[in-house]
């Protein structure tokens, strides 16, 4: 079994790639090392370093013929988005667009797509399930909902199986600060640093899902949750003040916070509601905050 894994040199996608190379399978990886990182892809995955929205990406499906194309790749960054939302739109709707086509033209078995809770906007109600409705905020939410659409018309079509996972707050070993979701990863360079961690606003909740955990959501989606849309998270809300607190506590460490006000446009709950995946996907997420924290501190250590 040959998967094809966009954005396979990322945060998120390295610990996917380790998991497929666990289960045996052969690991194909396309990415333009914008934010990803060559020297940490293992020696046995196949690599080329190509934008996504590249036309000639038409070789690589063509040359190695993968049954399954998990696609990660992304301009991740929402102030980027905001600031260039043509850029973000090719790498993250005309690239996957591009992806689409190969994998119709190339008889790809299945399409699995990262899509992000930021699909949902501000929280009508809590736990946000899968049918809450959709107000992106931001571009890169924009370009998120937007390939979902894509994707959905290409099974319609095309016959082009998918799953749509729409991921909360991933952390992990790994992350870099810059990502859709580094308060853990910015948290932790702050305190080792030893410099006074930002906190904007800090009553904001969020359901932070560890990237293990995320890497068997990925993989449970080959083979389950044919043509449906799913929240990985753990529906759990953790305060952001909490969070620090936990960290600090766990590095044993005492750094006052500056407090700022809360940024415009940051939403103030969220709480994804996992049970579709839980039934749907047999994916159960085995780490709890704490558990993964102390994982991510080790790491970082
Ligand atoms: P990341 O930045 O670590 O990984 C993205 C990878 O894609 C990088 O290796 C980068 O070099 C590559 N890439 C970017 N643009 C590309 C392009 N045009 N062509 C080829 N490669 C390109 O980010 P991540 O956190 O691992 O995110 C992976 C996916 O999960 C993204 O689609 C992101 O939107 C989604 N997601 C992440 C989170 C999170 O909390 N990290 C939450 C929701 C959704």
């Amino acid at each position: 079994m040959k998967v094809l894994v966009t954005g396979g040199a990322g945060f998120i996608g390295l610990h996917f790639v380790e998991k497929l190379l666990k289960e045996k399978m052969e690991v194909v990886i396309v990415d333009n090392l914008s934010s990803g990182i060559k020297e940490r892809v293992p020696k046995s995955a196949a690599f080329y370093e190509i934008d996504i929205e590249n036309l000639s990406i038409e070789n690589i499906f063509a040359f190695e013929k993968p049954d399954y194309v998990v696609h990660l790749a992304a301009q991740v960054s929402v102030p980027f988005s905001m600031k260039n939302p043509y850029a973000d739109c090719l790498a993250n709707i005309a690239g996957t667009v591009n992806l689409l086509q190969n994998c119709v033209k190339y008889n790809v078995k299945k399409f699995i797509f990262a899509s992000s809770a930021a699909v949902y906007g501000e929280p009508a109600y809590l736990p946000i399930d899968e049918d809450h409705p959709q107000h992106p905020i931001s571009f890169y939410s924009l370009s998120k909902q937007t390939s979902e659409h894509y994707i959905k018309l290409y099974t319609k079509h095309f016959g082009l199986d998918h799953s749509i996972l729409r991921f909360a707050n991933v952390y992990g070993p790994g992350q870099n600060a810059h990502g859709e979701a580094g308060v853990i990863s910015i948290f932790l360079n702050s305190i080792f640093a030893q410099t006074p961690p930002i906190i904007y606003g800090g009553e904001q909740t969020r359901d932070f899902v560890y990237v293990k955990d995320v890497a068997d959501g990925l993989f449970s989606s080959l083979h389950n949750g044919r043509n449906c849309t799913f929240n990985l998270s753990t529906n759990t809300e953790t305060k952001i003040n909490e969070l620090l607190i936990l960290m600090l506590k766990k590095v044993n460490t005492n750094l006052n916070p500056v407090i700022k006000p809360q940024r415009e446009g940051d939403i103030g709950q969220s709480r994804l509601d996992n049970t579709k995946a839980l039934t749907e996907l047999q994916w159960i997420p085995k780490y709890t905050l704490d558990r993964g924290l102390q994982e991510t501190i080790d790491m970082y250590q």
